[in-house]
This record gives C-alpha cells, structure tokens and sequence, in this order.
C-alpha cells in the first residue's frame, strides 16, 4: 500500500515517524512545511505540489493545519485522488500517540461545514450591555437540550463530513453543569473539528475535573473573552488551564462594546449581509440552523421590549427538511437572510459595563 502524505510542521513529522514504524516504507511525503511557501499562492502549499503524482498513490494522508484541510481535500479530489484520509490536527500536541483509529476517512461525497455555533447555556453570570445574543436579558435559566444537540449532531454528521470550527458558546457554558457531555459529543461527531467553549471564564474553578479531564482528552480549548472582570482573573484561569493541559485562547482586552441594530428593518438585507463578519456565523438550535443567531435569538430582545422585529420562516432551516442535502444547506446558510434588514454597517461604539434586565434599555443594541 502506498500513501502520499500531504501536511506541514510537527503533525506532519509525527505521522511519517508513526508510518515509518508501522513499516509503510512506500510512503512518501510529497509537501511540507506549508506555511513556507510562498504568500503570493493563495493557498500555500498545494499548489507546489506536483499534485497530478496524488492519485497515483493507493491513498492519501492528509495533516495540514486545520485551517487547510478543506482547500486540500477540494484541490485533491479535483486532481483525481478518491481516497483520502486525514489527521485531526490535535495530534499534534506533545503526549498524544497516534494509532490506526486516529485517521478519520470523510466521504468525500460531502462538504465541510466551516463554522458552528451552539448555545450551551443562553445566559450568563456577567450580562453585559448590548450582549449581540442577548443574554443580559433572557428571563431565567436556559440551557441546550444535551439530547437534542446529539441527535442534531448526528444529523449534521449526514450532511457533512466535517466542520473547520465549533464554538459551544452562550451565556456562560460554565453555567451549563452537562457541558463535559457537549463537549464530548461534539468531537466524537466532528474529529477534524477546532473545538473551543467561548467563555468569560470567571465561573472556571480546578475542581470542574471533569470537565476540564474531557477538555484535555478531546483537545478542545477555552476562548476567552477579556472583558474587564475577567482581566482580574485571567492569571489563575491560565494557571488552572496549565496545570490540566486545556488549551487557553484569549482575545484582546474588551472594553467597548458596538451596537448595529436599525429597529425600522430600514436597510438591504444583500447590502448589510455582504458586509457583515457573522455572515458565516451558522447557529445550531434544537432541530433548525440559521446563517447567523439573529432569528433564533430575536424572540428574547422582541420579549424583553414589547419590540416585534418579526422572523420569516425561510430565515430559520429545518434540519430535518426531507431532501436537504449539505450542498443545499451551505447554498442557504450562505444567503442573506430578511432579518438582516435590521442590521446596519454603521455601528455604535460604547464602553463595556454590566446591564442586566432590570437595567438594559431597548436602545442599547441600536446603532
Ligand atoms: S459575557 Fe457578556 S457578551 Fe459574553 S455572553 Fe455573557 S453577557 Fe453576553
Ligand atoms: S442578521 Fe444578517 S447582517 Fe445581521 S448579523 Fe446576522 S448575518 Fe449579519
């Protein structure tokens, strides 16, 4: 059996050692380090390659970065190569030994899905002002049905054969006492996928062993906002996240906030949408998906302020619609949607601060 290994940097080492062990002498990497190729490429790397010598191969290993793994599988099938597997990119971390069960076959049937978003938890501890989910102004608890979100994964795992980025987010997720169980669904589904838990970190103690056990194992780190509170506390979030081997990645001090709304819905849906960073932000709900979170969360700002910024039916996808394929779906998520019409490119910039329901007004989200 002969394989062509294409991938760069460590992942890339620890494969071809593991092949060379494993007594796959015909294995032959054909591209390394990637991201030495040149910039003016616009996907390094696999345009260096005499990629027409990928098919000639019984089958090919893929271990680039995450982040290339889409634009390899699509530059290898097109020059012909029809089997394929890949390294999930966090074998690349010191420790992690690599076995047969570690390369993942997709089919190649399917697209990838680049980015999901799921609400493990809908509020939060910090409830700041013109929080874009609005969780400063849900009423009460709400969490993401564990069961829900697992058959929904599965569902997903029909449609594609992988997803570039999952962010289980809220709300504070630590909120969530079942977040081990989100997290460990999430990368049993989606192997290939970044996982990360968006967090303001200030609930993480060292004592959430499990969860933090679960994190470690499943190579699925911390994002971290840094809003002021959490600046006071992002030493010992570091610290604990040191000390249990859990990924820690942290933004930028936050210390504004930016509000975008036009309450009138005044605006070209095309305009706003083509414009807009969240564009690919797809949110996952019980059984639906939508292009942003906007028309799923809506109903909690409509809610709060007797304000009636209405959803249209096609704005929020049926998962289960029969016939939906994972082409169609990207086609849809990739659309504008009517809801964007109450989104501006003009935004408001004001200082960060806590406003909980009894205190946010409906003007903090407008523009
Ligand atoms: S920390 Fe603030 S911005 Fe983040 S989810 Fe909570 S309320 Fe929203
Ligand atoms: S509703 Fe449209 S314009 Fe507004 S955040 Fe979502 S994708 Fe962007």
């Amino acid at each position: 059996m002969s394989y062509g290994v294409y991938g760069s940097g460590r992942l890339l080492e620890k494969c071809c050692a593991y092949l060379k062990d494993c007594g796959f002498t015909d294995a032959c990497c054909i591209t390394d380090r990637v991201e030495d190729v040149e910039l003016s490429r616009s996907f390094p790397g696999f345009e260096s390659c005499n990629l027409s010598e990928a098919a000639s191969f019984d089958a090919v290993i893929l271990v680039p970065e995450n982040a290339w793994i889409s634009v390899a599988v699509r530059r290898l099938k097109a020059a012909g190569v029809t089997s394929m597997c890949y390294l999930p990119a966090y074998y690349a971390e010191e420790g992690r030994e690599i076995g047969d069960e570690s390369f993942i076959w997709p089919d190649l049937s399917l697209p990838r899905l680049e980015y999901l978003e799921y609400h493990v938890s809908w509020h939060c501890n910090l409830k700041c002002r013109g929080c874009t989910h609005f969780s400063n102004i849900i009423e009460g608890e709400r969490f993401g049905d564990i069961d829900a979100f697992v058959r929904d994964m599965q569902r997903l795992q029909e449609l594609f054969w992988g997803i570039f980025k999952i962010r289980l987010m809220g709300g504070e997720p630590l909120l969530n006492p079942k977040l081990p169980e989100f997290v460990a669904v999430s990368r049993e589904a989606f192997p290939d996928a970044d996982i990360r838990v968006v967090s303001n970190a200030l609930l993480l103690r060292e004592d959430m062993e499990d969860l933090l056990d679960t994190m470690g194992a499943c190579g699925v780190g911390f994002d971290v906002s840094m809003y002021p509170p959490t600046k006071a506390a992002i030493g010992r979030v570091d610290g604990i996240c040191r000390k249990k081997g859990v990924k820690l990645f942290v933004t930028p001090e936050v210390r504004e906030f930016r509000a975008g709304m036009d309450p009138e819905g005044r605006q070209e849906p095309g305009e706003v949408y083509a414009a807009c960073p969240a564009r690919h932000c797809a949110f996952l709900g019980d059984g639906v998906i939508s292009t942003c979170a906007m028309p799923q969360l809506i109903d909690i700002y409509n809610g709060c302020f007797g304000q009636n910024i209405p959803v249209v039916a096609e704005d929020i996808i049926d998962l289960y619609e029969p016939g939906l394929t994972g082409e169609e779906l990207l086609r849809r998520l990739h659309s504008p949607m009517d809801i964007c019409r109450f989104c501006t490119q003009k935004q408001r910039s004001f200082p960060w601060e806590p406003a909980p329901r009894t205190t946010a007004e409906a003007g903090d989200w407008w523009a």
